[in-house]
């Protein structure tokens, strides 16, 4: 039997913000040995470090609108330099505008890197400002919750790590949701075409139950492999 030879392929999470993006992510992750990469947690690095394109990000991210294309490819290249990335990556929050869907296919033709799936997170626009304002994370591992609806078994300790840190993010109220929500409707939401055209979309219900969601895109992402 010769050996087959699988292209490491990129999964792109497509969805406005409180889809389960990032949720969603980290369980792939998990599961499949993949490398979550998000724009949004490598831009919030950049602005706490202090860089220059962390400076040049902040007033559009503190606004809910986008960080120019020259700034997120920039970031983006630089992570997908490092080695840990070459068996595969979910893109998390990235491509946000058509400009960027471009630039990926070309980085990714260079890097011999396939789309394996651009996945649709199918969710109601009204149930995310609530799902947005009321979310966050645990300081230390990154495990995601919820003022409603996803609270910690044991009041104030993280499920997933035992740590008592808790953290919000400053763009997580309801004024910046609501612009990040409109940014999503004009820049982004017109790759779901641009995707369907290269015949990798897939389209998943995101409204359900976590563990759910989790079973549907672990068998697109299964099938994506073989
Ligand atoms: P969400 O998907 O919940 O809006 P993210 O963490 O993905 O959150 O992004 C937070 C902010 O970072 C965005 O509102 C935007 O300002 C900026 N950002 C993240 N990714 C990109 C991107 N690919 N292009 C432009 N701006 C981005
Ligand atoms: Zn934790």
């Amino acid at each position: 039997m010769s050996e087959t030879v699988t292209k490491p392929a990129v999964l792109i999470l497509l969805g406005p913000p409180g889809a389960g993006k990032g949720t969603q992510a980290r369980k792939l992750e998990q599961k499949f040995g993949l490398v979550q990469l998000s724009t949004g947690d490598l831009l919030r690095a950049a602005v706490a470090a202090g860089t220059d394109a962390g400076k040049a990000a902040k007033a559009a991210m503190d606004a809910g609108g986008l960080v120019s294309d020259e700034i997120v490819l920039a970031i983006l290249r630089d992570r997908m330099a490092e080695p840990d990335t070459r068996n595969g990556v979910i893109l998390d929050g990235f491509p946000r505008t058509t400009g960027q869907a471009a630039a990926l296919d070309s980085l990714l033709a260079d890097q011999g890197m396939g789309i394996g799936a651009a996945i649709s997170l199918d969710v109601d626009d009204a149930a995310m400002v609530e799902r947005v304002s009321g979310r966050y994370t645990c300081a230390n591992c990154g495990e995601g919750y919820h003022d409603r609806f996803k609270t910690p078994a044991v009041d104030g300790v993280c499920d997933a790590c035992g740590s008592t840190e808790f953290k919000r993010r400053a763009d997580d109220n309801a004024e910046t949701v609501s612009a990040r929500l409109e940014a999503y409707h004009a820049e982004t939401a017109p790759l779901i075409a641009y995707y369907e055209g290269q015949g990798v979309l897939k389209r998943v219900d995101a409204m359900g139950e976590i563990g759910r969601i989790a079973d549907d895109l672990a068998a697109i992402v299964e099938a994506a492999a073989s």
